[in-house]
């Protein structure tokens, strides 16, 4: 063996050493597709396919059940990581992505090729009521988890490296939260992920805006929800899951962070509404809430919105082997059922 192949083994043995311990993604060869490998998730609670049934680490005095808070909302005093707070955001203990990895380039991970996911995957814990999701909060409690996301959406998609930052909500074990305390997840990503790409291409292509266009084409089809105040929630043309429903401001604009305090206000009072005509109308269903902004530092055409995916059936073999889903409950119905039950 000569020195070469000797040093070359043993720079890949160290990588290989060093993706032990930290998420990778790898692209897949026939789709394209990114796949984030982080064999540290399935060891989280309620992770891994088991319910978990201990004591609730994001509940008011097991603070130190989680890593130290990034920062809190609404501790007057005592210290940091103690109770007191309306708010906390805190590193996911179990995390998809990493700040701190070997190497910004390509790794070997398992003989392939991979790249380290760096990033962060943070968890914003809405509120110290382990029993008061989104949708039963007051509108003052949903402003300011609104605030929350917006400032934690800046301070992140500033970061070094960081090309798109994702925020959502998982509400219910059925959407895939693995605890009941509502809270958020924030993922500052490496990559801009293909369902931005898509939309991107969708907004950048000089038919104009299609968000825009779909808030005045709700208007006349019967499928708009609510609009007040800037805000239109509205049943989209050809929703995924029955009862999906958007929500988007009059004003185009591509990120959350283009938003003004007001903006703000008004738009929890319409999320709000929109989550609790949901509940009263399907029963507290499990959903996903997820906001959609053009990737960092980007403008593209792109006019954010947050997409409400109630999860009222599984996804079956047939989505997930096509990419095309079958909806029984058509735009105009869900609309016009949301609507009768609007608070
Ligand atoms: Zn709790
Ligand atoms: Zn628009």
């Amino acid at each position: 063996m000569g020195p070469d192949v000797s040093r070359a083994r043993r720079v890949e043995d160290r990588r290989r050493e060093l993706t032990d311990d930290f998420p990778v993604i790898l692209h897949s060869p026939l789709t394209g597709q990114p796949v984030i490998v982080a064999e540290a998730r399935a060891k989280r609670p309620g992770g891994g396919g088991t319910a978990w049934e201990g004591m609730c680490p994001f509940c008011p005095g097991n603070e130190a059940m989680t890593p130290p808070e990034v920062w809190a909302v609404g501790r007057e005093d005592g210290p940091e990581n103690g109770p007191g707070w309306r708010m906390r955001l805190i590193p996911n203990l179990y995390p998809a992505l990493v700040e701190t990895v070997p190497a910004p380039v390509s790794i070997v991970h398992e003989g392939e090729e991979a790249f380290p996911a760096r990033g962060r995957h943070e968890v914003l814990i809405l509120t110290p009521d382990h029993h008061r999701p989104l949708h039963r909060m007051d509108p003052e409690g949903v402003a300011e988890a609104l605030r929350a996301l917006r400032r934690r959406y800046g301070e992140l998609c500033s970061s070094e490296g960081v090309r798109q930052v994702v925020v959502m909500v998982n509400q219910g074990r059925e959407a895939g939260a693995s605890l009941d305390h509502p809270h958020a997840q924030i993922f500052a990503l490496p990559l801009v992920p293909p369902f931005t790409q898509s939309r991107m291409e969708r907004f950048s292509s000089g038919e104009g805006c299609p968000i825009c266009r779909e808030i005045e084409r709700a208007r006349v089809t019967g499928r708009m929800v609510v609009e007040e105040d800037g805000w239109a929630a509205f049943c989209p043309t050809a929703p995924r899951f029955s009862y999906e429903a958007w929500l988007a401001g009059r004003r185009h604009k591509p990120h959350i962070t283009d938003c003004g305090e007001e903006e703000l206000d008004s738009m929890a009072v319409v999320l709000r509404r929109l989550l609790g005509a949901l509940s009263r109308r399907l029963s507290e269903p499990p959903y996903n809430l997820v906001l959609q902004c053009a990737p960092c530092g980007q403008e593209g055409g792109f006019h954010f919105h947050w997409e409400v995916l109630p999860r009222l059936g599984r996804l079956a073999g047939f989505e997930l082997g096509t990419g095309i889903f079958i909806n029984s409950i058509p735009s105009t119905s869900a609309a016009s059922a949301l609507k009768e039950v609007l608070g």
